[in-house]
């Protein structure tokens, strides 16, 4: 039998990680960078320094390469202020796994100790207003000019995609023949190129980060900066959707993790009726099935991130993961707001930004439709 409880090592990370995190990211803070639309890029350094970057990127090129059970604390943890501002982390980890795996070692070289270093940060666009849930129908096209490409087309909800030093990673059609899947490849495209224009979007959560469109006028891209061979970008992005989904589920465990704790703090320190309202059989078993839902969630996310460590097929794990505790999420975020009452719905506590935040779980990285199709199609039917 697999012992999933932490060890001493990876409790002292979390409580490291916590530690900065608490002192980096006070309440008051976080609810101006959501209020004004502000990513705190001082914070993202105060991570770059402490290795916290270093950890998710693959070993060969300066990261740490941590395994994902680590990381999936990290991802825990560093979401509890703020699941958006996390998503900006998630990000180096995704990107930087695709270019160690797939890109040339020269592009490597030239791009991944800058993102260890908070030098350059990169972000991903493969959804397009046409192209959602099916993802391979996507129409911006690259061609061929001399020895580099020309990019045209639109990108849809692209998080963090505007930030200073960004290098997106975009999915582009380079062959409008063949097989739909065979004709994507994936670009890494510094967001300062000209013909680039990135609008953000208005939104009603995830303000920190955000969200944009982002526009290519035949941009031209320097040839280097294709992402291994012509026509492999589906194959690419495939590789990495369990490290994606078990990614977002971490993620989301902090978040509510937060929205709970707000919670029961508020329930036992409000007073109706003459007691605390965490008194009452009503809210102490709301409280009780949010911590429940929180520790299934928790274990669901530990035995995905422990099968993608030791090799093993996950899938299906982290699909379920990803399912479960995006949906836990907006239950757990929507009975906290609850409990809180009329205090829940002003600005002046975290758990509507949780709320809203948390509202995104079950779309973006495959909606929960998509997540039960695919669970599905594991399970043989
Ligand atoms: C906050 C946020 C951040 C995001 N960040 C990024 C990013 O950084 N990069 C990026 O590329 N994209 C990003 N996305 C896009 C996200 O991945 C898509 O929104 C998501 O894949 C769904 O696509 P769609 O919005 O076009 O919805 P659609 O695909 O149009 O789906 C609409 C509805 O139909 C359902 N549906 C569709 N197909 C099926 C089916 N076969 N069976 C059953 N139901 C189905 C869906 O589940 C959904 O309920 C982000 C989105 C949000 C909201």
């Amino acid at each position: 039998m697999q012992n999933f409880e932490p060890s001493e090592e990876q409790n002292m990370m979390r409580e490291a990680i916590r530690k900065l995190v608490q002192a980096q990211c006070p309440a008051h803070k976080v609810r101006e960078w959501d209020r004004d639309g502000v990513f705190p890029e001082d914070v993202y350094q105060a991570m770059v320094e402490a290795g916290y970057i270093a950890m998710v990127v693959p070993s060969a090129y300066g990261g740490m390469g941590s395994p994902m059970s680590d990381c999936a604390i990290l991802y825990e943890e560093i979401a509890r202020p703020s699941v958006d501002f996390a998503t900006r982390v998630a990000l180096q980890a995704w990107g930087s796994m695709i270019l160690a795996d797939f890109a040339a070692e020269d592009l490597c070289r030239e791009v991944l100790p800058r993102v260890i270093q908070g030098q350059a940060k990169l972000s991903f666009s493969l959804t397009e207003p046409g192209s959602g849930s099916d993802a391979a129908s996507l129409t911006t096209s690259a061609r061929r000019e001399g020895g580099d490409w020309l990019l045209r087309g639109q990108k849809l909800f692209s998080s963090g995609a505007h930030a200073p030093d960004n290098m997106m990673i975009v999915a582009a059609r380079t062959d409008a023949q063949g097989d739909r899947h065979q004709g994507i490849s994936l670009f890494l495209v510094p967001n300062d190129l000209p013909g680039i224009t990135i609008k953000r979007l208005d939104v009603v959560g995830r303000r920190i980060l955000g969200l944009t469109e982002v526009f290519f006028d035949d941009v031209r891209i320097p040839g280097r900066y294709l992402i291994g061979e012509e026509g492999q970008g589906w194959t690419y992005v495939g590789r990495h959707l369990e490290r994606e989904r078990i990614t977002l589920a971490a993620n989301y465990l902090g978040s509510a993790g937060s929205a709970l704790e707000e919670a029961m703090a508020y329930a036992q320190e409000r007073r109706q009726f003459g007691r605390p309202i965490s008194q009452f059989q009503a809210i102490a078993h709301s409280l009780a099935d949010m911590a429940t839902e929180l520790e299934a969630g928790r274990w669901m996310t530990a035995v995905a991130a422990w099968r993608y460590d030791q090799g093993l097929p996950c899938r299906k794990e982290a699909s379920m993961a990803k399912l479960f505790v995006s949906e836990m999420l907006q239950r757990v975020t929507a009975t906290g707001m609850q409990i809180l009452g009329g205090h829940g719905y002003t600005t002046d506590y975290s758990v509507q930004r949780h709320w809203r935040d948390g509202r995104n779980a079950t779309i973006g990285g495959g909606t929960s439709q998509i997540q039960r199709q695919l669970i599905a199609r594991e399970l043989g039917l």
